[in-house]
Formats: C-alpha cells, sequence, structure tokens
C-alpha cells in the first residue's frame, strides 16, 4: 500500500492547491520517489467537459480520453506521469455511479446513505487502479467548510484510520494574508480554517501557509501553537514569482523534510537539477519574442492554461522569453485598424475554440498570418479555421464553412460522424449528448514524408491528444491541395486530416489535436519549440 498524502484547501479559494500538489509530487520524485496524483472535485458535474472555459478554466483531457480538471495538467507538467481516467472523480460521477448500483440492485436492499455508500465509492476510487506508486497525493478540491466537500472530507478522515496514520498525511494549505493597515500578517484566518477541518476529525498534520510576505518566526510558533502541530510542520509558501520555482521554494522551506519526518523515511538526497536548469533558462533569456494568441475567452487566462505554459516551455530549451499578447477575436473583423493589432509580433497562434462568435476574426487573423508570411500555428478549432480560410480565399469554395455554425453550403468542417478508437468503430450523430461524446484522448497520426511536421516532430508516427467534434473534410481536400494547402498528418485509415500546412509558407502548422497537453518544461513540445524558433527567425527578419 502507497503512502497517501491528502490536500485540503481552506481560508479562500484559488490558493494554488493543484499547484502545490504538484510541486510536492515533483519533490518526492526527485529523491526516487515514485507518484500518483490524484484530483476529488466536489462539484455536481459529471466532468468538466460541459463547464464554460471562462467559468472554470481550461479541460484538460487525458491520453486515456478523460476531460478533467486543469489541475491534472499541473500534475503532468510538473511529474512527468501521464494522467488517467480514474485520476479524477466529481461527486456527479460518484452519484452516478452509486445510483446506477442501487438501479441494478447491486446494494441487496439497502437503504442507500452518504455515509457509508457514498463515501465507499469516494475511498475505493482513491485506492484504486493503482500499480507500485510509493506516494499517492489526493487533492480535494473546493474549500473547508463547503457544504459539497463534506463526503470527500468523511470519506479521507474514514481512510486515515483504516490505512493508519503511519501511511497518511494530511496537509492544508492556507492562507496567511497581509493586512497593510495593521503592516502585519495574520494567522487568525489559518487558525480558523484549521478548526474547522478539527470539527470534521481531521487534524492535518502539515499546514502549508501560502503568504506575499515572509512569516516571522514568532507567527510560524502561533500557526503551530493553535493548531496543534509541531513547529517544523508550518511551511511558508511564499508567492512565487514563477510557477516552476514553487517545488526549489517549498524543498528550501523544508516541505519534503516534513513530509519524510512524518511518514518517518530517510531519503536519499534529493536531485533537483531539472527545476534549477529550468529555472535558469526562464530567468536569463537571450532573446525574446512576441505571439499573438488570437482566442475568444481571453476574460479569463486559466482558460488557456495549457497553452501559455506550452508557449513558455517552446521558448525554454532555446532561452527564449515568450510575450504573449491576448487578442480578442470577437471584435477583430470590425477593427478599422486590423493590421495595427499584430505590429510587432512574431508569430501567431490561434488556440482551440468552439461556436461562431469570433471565427471570423479569427480567420481574417489566419488570412493576415498566410499572406504575410508570419509564422502560424492553429489548434484544432484553429486548425479548421485555418482550412475555411483556405477554402474561402484560395479555392473560392461558395459558403465554405463550418457544419459547427449551423447548415452551410459547403461544409470543409463537419461533423464528425465515425472513427475508430482501439480497433472498433465509435459513431456519432447529432442527436448524442454532449457531455463525453467528442473524439477524446490519444490518437495515432502518420506524417506525411518531407513535410514540415515530419521536420518538427523528427518522426513520422505521432500520437496526439484530441478534444473535437467536428474534422475537416476530406471530400475537398483536392480543392484545398490545388490552391498549396497540403494534408501532412492523416489518420491511419487516411480518412481524416489531423494536420495541415503550406508549401511556400516558411512556418504554417494547423493541428487538429492539442499539443500544448502534452508539453512539460524540461521536455518542451516539439510544435511549441519550433513556433518559437521560427518566430525568432521572422523577428530578425524585421
Ligand atoms: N469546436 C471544434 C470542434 O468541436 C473545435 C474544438 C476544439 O478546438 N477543441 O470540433
Amino acid at each position: 500500500m502507497p503512502n497517501f498524502i491528502f490536500i485540503t484547501g481552506g481560508v479562500v479559494s484559488s490558493l494554488g492547491k493543484g499547484l502545490a500538489s504538484a510541486a510536492l509530487g515533483a519533490l518526492l520524485q526527485s529523491r526516487g520517489f515514485r507518484v500518483r496524483l490524484r484530483k476529488l472535485d466536489p462539484y455536481l458535474n459529471v466532468d468538466p467537459g460541459t463547464m464554460s472555459p471562462t467559468q472554470h478554466g481550461e479541460v484538460f483531457v487525458t491520453d486515456d480520453g478523460a476531460e478533467t480538471d486543469l489541475d491534472l495538467g499541473h500534475y503532468e507538467r510538473f511529474t512527468g506521469v501521464s494522467a488517467k481516467k480514474t485520476d479524477n472523480v466529481t461527486t456527479g460521477q460518484i452519484y452516478s455511479d452509486v445510483i446506477a448500483k442501487e438501479r441494478k440492485g447491486e446494494y441487496l436492499g439497502a437503504t442507500i446513505q452518504v455515509i457509508p455508500h457514498v463515501t465507499n465509492a469516494i475511498k475505493e476510487f482513491i485506492t484504486s487502479d493503482l500499480e507500485s506508486e510509493d506516494f499517492v497525493l489526493c487533492e480535494i478540491g473546493g474549500t473547508v467548510g463547503d457544504i459539497e466537500s463534506l463526503p470527500f472530507l468523511e470519506a479521507i478522515r474514514q481512510l486515515g484510520n483504516e490505512i493508519g496514520r503511519n501511511k497518511t498525511c494530511f496537509l492544508h494549505l492556507t492562507l496567511v494574508p497581509f493586512i497593510a493597515a495593521a503592516g502585519e500578517l495574520k494567522t487568525k484566518p489559518t487558525q480558523h480554517s484549521v478548526k474547522e477541518l478539527q470539527s470534521v476529525g481531521i487534524r492535518p498534520d502539515i499546514v502549508l501557509c501560502r503568504t506575499e510576505a515572509q512569516i516571522p518566526d514568532e507567527q510560524k510558533d502561533k500557526i503551530a501553537l493553535f493548531c496543534n502541530i509541531s513547529r517544523n510542520s508550518v511551511i511558508e509558501a511564499l508567492d512565487a514569482d514563477n510557477i516552476y520555482n514553487v517545488p526549489l521554494d517549498y524543498h528550501n522551506n523544508g516541505l519534503d523534510e516534513a513530509i519524510y519526518s512524518h511518514f518517518k523515511l530517510k531519503p536519499k538526497k534529493p536531485n533537483l537539477k531539472i527545476w534549477h536548469d529550468i529555472m535558469m533558462a526562464i530567468k536569463n533569456p537571450e532573446e525574446e519574442v512576441n505571439i499573438a494568441v488570437v482566442g475568444k475567452y481571453t476574460s479569463l487566462i486559466d482558460s488557456y492554461k495549457s497553452l501559455v505554459e506550452a508557449l513558455v516551455h517552446g521558448g525554454i530549451s532555446g532561452k527564449i522569453r515568450v510575450n504573449i499578447t491576448w487578442i480578442d477575436a470577437s471584435n477583430l473583423c470590425n477593427d478599422k485598424n486590423f493590421s495595427s493589432n499584430f505590429e510587432n509580433m512574431h508569430g501567431i497562434l490561434v488556440p482551440g475554440g468552439f461556436g461562431e462568435r469570433g471565427s471570423d476574426g479569427k480567420i481574417e487573423a489566419i488570412r493576415f498570418a498566410r499572406e504575410n508570411k508570419i509564422p502560424f500555428l492553429g489548434i484544432c478549432f484553429g486548425m479548421q479555421m485555418a482550412v475555411i480560410e483556405a477554402a474561402r480565399n484560395l479555392s473560392l469554395i461558395e459558403g465554405a464553412g463550418s457544419s459547427e455554425f449551423g447548415i452551410v453550403k459547403s461544409p470543409v468542417v463537419g461533423l464528425l460522424k465515425e472513427w475508430v478508437k482501439d480497433n472498433s468503430v465509435v459513431k456519432r450523430s447529432v442527436h448524442d449528448d454532449l457531455g463525453g461524446s467528442m473524439r477524446l484522448g490519444a490518437y495515432e497520426c502518420h506524417l506525411s514524408e518531407g513535410s514540415l511536421v515530419e521536420k518538427v516532430y523528427s518522426k513520422n508516427i505521432i500520437f496526439e491528444r484530441h478534444r473535437h467534434r467536428y474534422e475537416v473534410n476530406i471530400d475537398f481536400k483536392n480543392q484545398l491541395e490545388d490552391k498549396g494547402l497540403i494534408f501532412s498528418g492523416m489518420s491511419p485509415n487516411g480518412i481524416l486530416p489531423e494536420i495541415i500546412e503550406y508549401k511556400d509558407h516558411p512556418w504554417f502548422i494547423g493541428v487538429q489535436f492539442h499539443p500544448e497537453l502534452k508539453s512539460k518544461p524540461f521536455e518542451p513540445h516539439p510544435l511549441f519549440r519550433e513556433f518559437v524558433k521560427a518566430s525568432l527567425n521572422y523577428s530578425r527578419l524585421l
């Protein structure tokens, strides 16, 4: 049985529990431990797939096709461990499973209750589908005191007793705010939050304190005293200027030591070289590029979490700082000074998206990148719009559009009605539920010999993660190829166009998948690395 670390949060939301969990995972790995990270989300949606990106942030997709919370993206980026379907659960999913079992009569006449049936289902989720991990880090979404999180807290309390307190650790993340008027950091909210946690029977073993100013020793003593924990278990988590510094900060502040002392482990010395190297590259850039991201969810940057990180990663190996300028596609078409939006931009990226609003602006931005030979990367919706741009402006296909926008005369992008997954055919129709019915997860893609993407990847078979309902329509291939668009990546059966590029453009690539989901700071995704490099080359021409 692995050691379990349960991470809860208190005082306010958005303290960065996901990042804290991910950074701790990386620290444990630096001592040679195998880790697994999981997230329990207390909301009622079965998964975040149907939620608005501007409310909930990005939907992170795993290789095995689960639509999950964006925190799983942090976990992968910090630990490199590929998350699975079984690493994220929601209240909605737990209840659906319990109710489905009840309908099948599997509870043999029992009255179904939150305790024990729902809590048992939560415990089963936490402890199942494990391999030979040394540590399982389990983050509980929400804030202690929320009604929704109670069954989850009860389940981890029970697990603490069942697995044994020597195999479980409760880590509580709180806020120690700085009150400017008093000129002081305040520990009271932390005390109250721990009290709240204790009221459900959980005594934290470690309190990790988010703060914008260093916490003086007396204040740490106070937290230890009032929270009934040892002084070494009060760890300061000062705001970091870069998220990739967090593992190093936590290590310097003794978080991993506190964990090992709790579990009575004497691990080998940590190897934190990769994090030092990453920070060196980020802090000492030798070049910089400006990338315009033309999207629609620009009001909440978390909607593009992995994308932003992948762009940063793309610059790391070449010591290039990537400056992102967000351009809202919605009003772009009516902008009289359209081209001024792209002044000083060295690359244009159109990310994933849904719905017609903003699509014309995206198409215009793509035309601008194509005509002016500016490096362009189109992701998912961005690729679909690039094909529509070519169909309208180069192939002059009348009424070229996407069936996502309603009935169009020439559906250059149309609803995906069937595709092959693990050797069997998956079918979809317009009447299907919205939730969980897209083409999701990792699919194989074959790259054409001599293409730009083949050069970028240095191989010709790749696996990338998908999340889309529509697809470029192969029926228009010849008309588009006649005008210079190349279908350089296809599904193995040759039916689904997965990558497009142009013969006579220095760097123009559209991909039907989401490469940003697989990028790591220590292993930048080749598409982002090469896009940033191409943008740098373009900047030198100006
Ligand atoms: N809306 C498009 C589709 O469903 C693109 C999706 C995306 O960009 N993730 O196919």
